[in-house]
Formats: C-alpha cells, structure tokens, sequence
C-alpha cells in the first residue's frame, strides 16, 4: 500500500489514517466506493469511474465532500504522493459521522472521504492472465440494487472467500433461474459454443462495470458483435472461452469453471486480444 493517504482534507501517513468511530461506513456500510486503475501515471477510464460514482451518490442521497473538479486533483496528487506509475486507487465517500441511528443524520452531516493508492506489479498481471484463472460458481445472495457501488460487499467477501479456498480467483453469482449475473469484483463474459459474444445486460441486478462499458466500445469500434444477453453455467461450462472485466484484473481469461475446463484450458484469442487492445487504449491520454 502507498505510504500516504487522503482523510477528510488531509494526506497523513497510511499507518497514521483512520475513521471515527461513528462513521456510518464503518457502522451501516453507508457510503460508495470507486477503483481507478493507473497506467503510466493516468487514470484509466477516468470519466466513466467519476459519472458512476456520482450516480451511486445520489442514489443514496449523499451529497459529495468534494466536486469533481476538486476530486480529480486530490486523486492526482494521491498518486504523485504515492509515486504511482501502474497501480490502483481506491476512493470511499461515506454518508458521515454521527450518533449511531439508522436513518439518515438530521441536520445532514458532511460526508467522509477517505483515498489509497498502491503500485500495481503489470507483469504479475500479465502473467496471470497469459494463463488464465479458475472461478467458481455460487447462489446469487446479494441485495437488489446491485448497481450502486456500495461498500455493503459482505456476500462478495464471503464469495471470494469462497473462491480462494478452492484455488480460484473469482466466484461467478448465478441465479435462481441458473443465470450467471457477474462476479464478485467483476462482470462476467462467455464466447458461446456458437461463438458468439456474451455479456449480461445491465438491466439486470448487476454492477455497470466501467471496463465492460469500455470493452464494449472497443469491440464495437474493432467491428466485434456482442450479445448483451445473460448466459446459464451451463453455457459457461460448454463455452468456447471465457473472461472477466474489472478494475483490477482488467480483461482477464477463465480457463475453469468448477473445476471443467473452458475451451481447452487455454486463454481464448477473443480475451486475449481485447485484454492487449483495452491495455493499450489505457495507456493512451484519456479526459
Ligand atoms: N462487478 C462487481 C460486483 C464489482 O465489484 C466490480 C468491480 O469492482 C465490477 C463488476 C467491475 O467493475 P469495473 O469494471 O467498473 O471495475
């Protein structure tokens, strides 16, 4: 982790940051988050990261600490600071400090903010996804409003758990119906036995995940059909290749779901050549 953090106006030493007590992030899981991924010291989908956050802000009713104007600069200088080229940075905004209550703080409070930073190693990454990682599958168990990036992520965390424990990076959530929604830091794709392109549609109970939206312009502009329509496990299981997109693992092949293996067992060409494509549009300067 980066050795300086953003709390309420101030960088402090990371070990030196903390939160009240009584912050309804810490007691309710009242407050948004937002991942940027870094490349060469820019922020990579940096519009779309800032337009959903502001949206599951005023989903919730929170008004933010900061404009967007301002925010940019202090994320900067949280990289600057933390001498990051390639990495991450996270950003939370909670509700505020108040007595402990269930509803909302009545006069308003103002809002919390809290940001890290931290380096990320590209070449783990790439040779992660050279090999591809395993997910597994799980009840989907979450709230419904899936699309605001809330830090309510305690199925995730269990999901993931779950994923660790069985040698696998991700755990897909599929529904009652036996639908895959997404993963539990990611959305989930599938090239189907008929080789066509799947991803869920965002109508559904799931995250709009920035990298997916940007996956799809770039499989548009490359002339790419996609399916924006949900798939079975079962068609996971029997599918051609598979992916994820997310912040953090970028476009990353599935080579097993379960324990089968996914096309072979081999990172498919479709994930391979967009995770390249996506790579290099980051590196790009971005608004
Ligand atoms: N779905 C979930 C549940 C997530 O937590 C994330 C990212 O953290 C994503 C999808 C991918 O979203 P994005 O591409 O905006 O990082």
């Amino acid at each position: 982790m980066g050795r300086f953090a953003y709390v309420n106006g101030r960088f402090l030493r990371h070990r030196d940051a903390c939160v009240h007590i009584e912050d309804r992030g810490f007691q309710f899981a009242d407050g948004v988050y937002e991942v940027w991924a870094v490349f060469g010291g820019k922020l990579a989908d940096s519009a779309g990261h800032f337009a959903r956050l502001k949206r599951s802000l005023g989903e919730l009713k929170i008004t933010p600490p900061l404009g967007e104007a301002a925010l940019r600069i202090v994320l900067g200088e949280a990289r600057r600071r933390n001498r990051i080229v390639d990495g991450l940075i996270y950003l939370q905004i909670n509700r505020g400090v108040a007595k402990r209550d269930h509803p909302f703080p009545d006069p308003p409070v103002k809002a919390s903010i809290v940001i890290t930073a931290k380096a990320v190693d590209l070449a783990a990454g790439e040779a992660r996804a050279a090999k591809g990682v395993a997910v597994i599958s799980t009840p989907e168990n979450r709230w419904g409003r899936c699309d605001i990036k809330t830090v309510g992520l305690l199925p995730n965390v269990l999901a993931k758990q779950a994923a660790r424990e069985s040698g696998a990076v991700e755990a897909w959530f599929v529904d009652e119906l036996g639908l895959v929604t997404e993963g539990a830091s990611s959305n989930a794709w599938i090239v189907d036995e008929s080789g066509v392109l799947r991803t869920r549609d965002v109508q559904a109970n799931i995250l709009r995940g920035v990298t997916r939206n940007t996956a799809l312009a770039i499989l548009a502009r490359e002339g790419v059909q996609v399916e924006e329509r949900p798939f079975t496990l079962a068609e996971a299981r029997r599918a051609k290749e598979a992916f994820i997109t997310g912040a953090g693992n970028l476009i990353l092949p599935v080579v097993a779901i379960d324990g089968a293996k996914i096309g072979g067992g081999a990172p498919g060409p479709v994930a391979r050549r967009l995770r390249e494509l996506y790579i290099s549009a980051a590196r790009t300067p971005s608004v």
